[in-house]
């Protein structure tokens, strides 16, 4: 199908990117590397825009997604052929330090967030890189630095503007449409375009943070050490087991950490890493969060080609810690990093049927993003990322992170929603009966012959 700029409708006044425009290749840039070449992209200056997109998609039938950051693991925000209503111009930010409340447009990346909330000594759980977007990563779960103490992002999400399929504006919060604030918080691309967020925030003023990394031969000690920091740490720590494949060849372990809590006090929770002796680079130290924000920035650069796998594991056993460094020792490409991410804490606590989100049974989340530069090298390097998820599947626990799924990875959503799917499909049915939303990890409306 094409769709002419022309065929827009007269009243929207947002930029219109057709192929032909200067500015389209920058604009349909994603962060994984793929020539996508949507038929149109219409940059919304404002919500009403983003409600004339939807009508105009919904009476002409054209195929329509939207996009925020472009950061989606599975990059279906940008689809071949279709209509891409992008929401990157909404980047408004309202800071209320006294209500503790982030009122976010849907166009707004974290590090903005951050550096907002920063300068009233405020933050919530965002990303760890500075470029994923607000919309995107908080409306299906959302884990951060700060998730032991203050939950996923989607815990912290009170309030929520949305466009859905029919073209309305509604509000979405605890009163007011409870059932699309349930659904939201965990499938929320499903059911609508998000124009706004209302975030929690929590004072948060320094914390012990940073990375330290050791030589890949140390990769067992950084793991058992990291094993015993956890398996002491109070909500208040965040940390993250790291094994890297750099640029020039070389492999590197490491630990990341956010210490959220008196620093006098962190000492003894890091006392562990004392035994691994003294790393090769170390940047823990007193700071502010907005600086902790860039730890991870230049890992995994826009435009390279990705493949990733993730699971979430209920301990980390002998045996996955073998698996893993197992397959860790044959990295080869050169963007390439696992992570093991320490859950639980308050993202335990919340009780599981609270949100749409399920991912709150694990107490790890093992995570491994593939990157390299040459479309000649997909094949064997998508083979090799399948092959270390097979290799971990055995010894992870039930659920899967939507956000973490690749493309190839559509059988795995029921598992990621669990008892909550067949509640998103029948809400699927209500909101977004022709499945409009669909260029996301797709929720597919309950069928007639299953509401019998
Ligand atoms: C470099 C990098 C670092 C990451 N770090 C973390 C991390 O620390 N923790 C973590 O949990 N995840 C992380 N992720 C995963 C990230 O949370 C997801 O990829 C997220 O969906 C990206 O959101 P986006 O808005 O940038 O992407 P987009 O590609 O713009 O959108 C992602 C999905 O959300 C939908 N969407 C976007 N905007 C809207 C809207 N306004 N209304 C409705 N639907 C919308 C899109 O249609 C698409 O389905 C990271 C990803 C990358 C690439």
């Amino acid at each position: 199908m094409t769709v002419h700029p022309a065929q827009l409708p007269a009243s929207f006044g947002g930029e219109i990117i057709a192929p032909t425009h200067p500015g389209y290749d920058q604009a349909r840039q994603i962060w994984k590397g793929l020539d996508r070449r949507p038929a149109l992209i219409a940059r919304c200056a404002d919500v009403s825009d983003v409600q004339r997109i939807i009508e105009h998609a919904a009476s002409e039938d054209i195929p329509l997604a939207v996009t925020g950051a472009g950061h989606d693991i599975a990059a279906r925000s940008m689809p071949d052929g279709a209509l891409v209503a992008s929401t990157l111009a909404l980047d408004g930010i309202e800071i209320d330090p006294v209500q503790r409340l982030a009122r976010v447009q849907a166009g707004v990346r974290w590090g903005s967030v951050v550096a907002a909330a920063a300068r009233h000594g405020l933050a919530t759980t965002g990303a760890s890189v500075a470029t994923v977007g607000v919309a995107g990563f908080a409306l299906h779960g959302g884990l951060g630095w700060l998730m032991r103490s203050f939950g996923t992002a989607c815990d912290n999400i009170q309030a929520l503007d949305v466009v859905t399929a029919d073209g309305q504006l509604r509000t979405v919060n605890a009163r007011s449409n409870p059932d699309l604030f349930w659904a939201m918080r965990g499938a929320g691309a499903n059911f609508g375009a998000v124009t706004s967020l209302t975030l929690r925030l929590y004072p948060v003023n320094r914390v012990v943070a940073g990375v330290k990394l050791y030589p890949a031969a140390k990769a067992r000690d950084v793991l058992d050490v990291y094993r015993r920091i956890t398996a002491g740490a109070g909500d208040e720590l965040v940390t993250h087991f790291y094994y890297n494949g750099n640029p020039d060849g070389t492999h590197s372990v490491g630990i990341g950490l956010c210490f959220n809590g008196p620093s006098a006090t962190a000492a003894t929770a890091l006392a562990p890493l004392e035994s691994l002796g003294p790393p090769t680079h170390d940047s823990v130290r007193e700071m502010g969060i907005d600086e902790l924000q860039a730890v991870h920035d230049a890992s995994t650069p826009l435009g390279a080609r990705y493949h990733l796998r993730a699971h979430y594991l209920s301990e980390f056993s002998d045996a996955a810690a073998d698996a893993i460094l197992a397959h860790c020792r044959s990295i080869s490409a050169p963007f390439t990093q696992v992570f093991v991410e320490h859950l639980g804490g308050a993202v335990g606590r919340i009780p599981k049927d609270a949100t749409a989100f399920r991912g709150r049974h694990g107490r790890f989340s093992f995570l491994v993003i593939n990157g390299w530069k040459s479309p000649a090298e997909d094949s064997e390097r998508v083979a090799w990322t399948r092959a270390f998820g097979e290799a971990v599947a055995p010894h992870a626990t039930e659920g899967a992170y939507v956000n973490y799924l690749d493309y190839d990875e559509d059988h795995r959503i029921p598992e990621a929603y669990g008892a909550g799917y067949s509640k998103l499909r029948s809400l699927k049915r209500r909101y977004d009966p022709t499945n409009m939303f669909r260029f996301n990890r797709n929720v597919a409306p309950e069928a007639d012959d299953e509401t019998r």
